[in-house]
């Protein structure tokens, strides 16, 4: 896998041409895992060898998908907003939603 601390042995910046178009995905971007699955189905589609022709490129690939997903449930900010239907309010969060309720609505809250 790499990273920005520590580059992967297909880190594509060292490869790269002065002049040539490079495009990178990060972790944070909900595509990327998928995307890069859908790379490396493709390439090993065209290879038919997962091992073959880049020396275990699609392999590496695969799991840097899998860690792009560890990455974002460990990191990536997780909003839900709440929409209050009693006086249309968005509400970031069910603590602050709950708090709204009991603040502004509390009748919502009461059991019959
Ligand atoms: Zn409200």
């Amino acid at each position: 896998m790499g990273t920005k601390d520590s580059p992967g042995r297909y880190d594509c910046y060292a490869k790269a041409e002065p002049d040539e178009p490079i495009f990178t995905l990060l972790a944070r971007d909900p595509l990327a895992p998928l995307l890069v699955r859908l790379w490396a189905d493709l390439q090993h589609r065209h290879t038919n060898n997962p091992t073959d022709n880049s020396g275990g490129k699609v392999i590496e690939a695969y799991n840097i998908a899998e860690q792009m997903d560890f990455w974002r449930m460990d990191k990536a900010p997780r909003k839900t907003t709440y929409h209050c239907v009693e006086c249309d309010a968005n509400i970031e969060g069910i603590g602050a939603y709950r708090a709204h309720l009991t603040q502004y609505h509390p009748k919502l809250l009461a059991k019959p």
